[in-house]
């Protein structure tokens, strides 16, 4: 038992190091400060393949795996989140529901060009009364003649005003169940649906070159096939779309912690403090190796909750663990590089001043640290 990557992944992860290091590096900074989405490197990014890698070739896809995914992400993240978390959200929330539970009418329609990175869609789940509660919707549709009537909103729909997006798929109430509570079902809504409203992007602290976005239904009508997979199953579909989203995250997660490591080892070589270096001290020695032991043991647990859902195994419990370690390990990694670079970790020059930023959020989305630690206890048998 080994975790050495084979030929394949080891070469897609330099070749996304080095584009990371070389296309984003000296660039992501501005967009940052300038709060630009950087088109022109997620244009790059599509013609790499990278929004096509867990999507199978007839689709337009790499026919990769969604642990050759989770390696991108990581390396894209240990440069800058804003690109990585477009990445994600397009692949692992946009495309992969139409993947998983689309009909072939809406694969062939919409994946090639999502595969390719000339189109964005994103997964409209949150609500403003509430994330963490999933279940607690209040978006509704309601079939009207061959079309369904949406009303309702959305908040903090990542990937949902760019000029290239396509379309949002959208949680909504369809009825009651037998028992009483919600139909959730998932509807695809097409960019400039009439009554379709998507606000201006929000003021954030961090991934400030990513899109992130309100949205507004307002008696919005689509087509009945653009239902998403069975009526009524929206919720079951929502849970797996997290389960492997958490990997993701935690991948993204991992790279940014490793980031943190990278910046602040070359940072304490060069920074001297009386007389020598600020690496000469054991102090400063030993944040950094606490930083890369989390971020090493982060990324095994990522890499054990991916090799357990390549297998077909049940992998919930292992996603939530890699998902709240490594969040929180970016978090902690984060704040003690900003420790080792002084007063010019608080400058937005240097880049751990944009991980800092960039780190919290981590412990929040796709489910926050408490939503993983009660995955995990249920599923201890709580
Ligand atoms: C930048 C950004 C991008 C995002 N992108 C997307 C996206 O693309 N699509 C999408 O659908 N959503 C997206 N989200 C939403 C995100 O997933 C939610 O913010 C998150 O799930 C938390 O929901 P909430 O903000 O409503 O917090 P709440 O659910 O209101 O939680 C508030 C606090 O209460 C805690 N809490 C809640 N219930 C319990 C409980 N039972 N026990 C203990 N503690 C509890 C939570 O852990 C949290 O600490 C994004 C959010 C941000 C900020």
């Amino acid at each position: 038992m080994h975790f050495g990557l084979s030929e394949e992944y080891s070469a897609l992860r330099e070749s996304v190091r080095a584009f990371a290091t070389d296309k984003v590096a000296p660039v992501i900074g501005e967009f940052y400060e300038q709060r630009k989405f950087p088109y022109e490197l997620v244009r790059q990014m599509g013609q790499m393949g990278l929004f096509g890698l867990p999507f199978s070739e007839e689709y337009g896809g790499m026919g990769g795996d969604y642990f050759a995914l989770c390696l991108a992400l990581e390396e894209l993240a240990r440069v800058d989140s804003s690109v990585a978390i477009t990445l994600e959200a397009a692949v692992s929330l946009g495309a992969m529901p139409i993947y998983r539970f689309g009909t072939e009418e809406q694969k062939a329609k919409w994946l090639p060009r999502l595969c390719r990175g000339e189109a964005l869609a994103a997964f409209g789940l949150t609500e403003p009364g509430g994330g963490s509660d999933a279940g607690a919707t209040k978006t509704k549709a309601v079939v009207d003649g061959d079309e369904w009537v949406i009303n309702g909103s959305k908040c903090f729909i990542t990937n949902a005003g760019t000029d290239i997006t396509d379309f949002v798929t959208v949680t909504a109430v369809t009825g009651t169940t037998e028992k009483g509570g919600p139909e959730i079902s998932s509807i695809i809504v097409p960019r400039g649906t009439p009554g379709f409203t998507v606000a201006d992007e929000y003021s954030k602290v961090g991934w400030l070159a990513s899109d992130t976005r309100e949205l507004f239904f307002d008696d919005v009508r689509v087509p009945l096939a653009n239902l998403v997979g069975e009526r009524g199953r929206g919720y079951a579909q929502f849970l797996r779309i997290l389960d492997e989203g958490r990997i993701a995250i935690a991948a993204l997660s991992v790279g940014l912690a490793q980031g943190c490591v990278d910046e602040s080892i070359k940072y304490a070589h060069q920074r001297e403090a009386f007389g020598r270096p600020i690496g000469q001290n054991q102090a400063i020695q030993f944040m950094v190796a606490d930083m890369e032991t989390r971020a090493h043991t982060s990324r095994l647990a990522y890499y054990d909750a991916a090799a357990r859902m390549l297998a077909g195994e049940p992998f919930k419990r292992q996603a939530a663990i890699a998902k709240l370690h490594a969040s929180e390990c970016a978090v902690d990694n984060a704040r003690a590089a900003t420790q080792i670079h002084g007063g010019y970790g608080f400058m937005n020059e240097y880049p751990v001043a944009r991980m800092w930023r960039d780190s919290k959020i981590l412990e929040i989305g796709e489910g926050t640290s408490e939503v993983q630690r009660m995955i995990i206890a249920r599923d201890l048998g709580f």
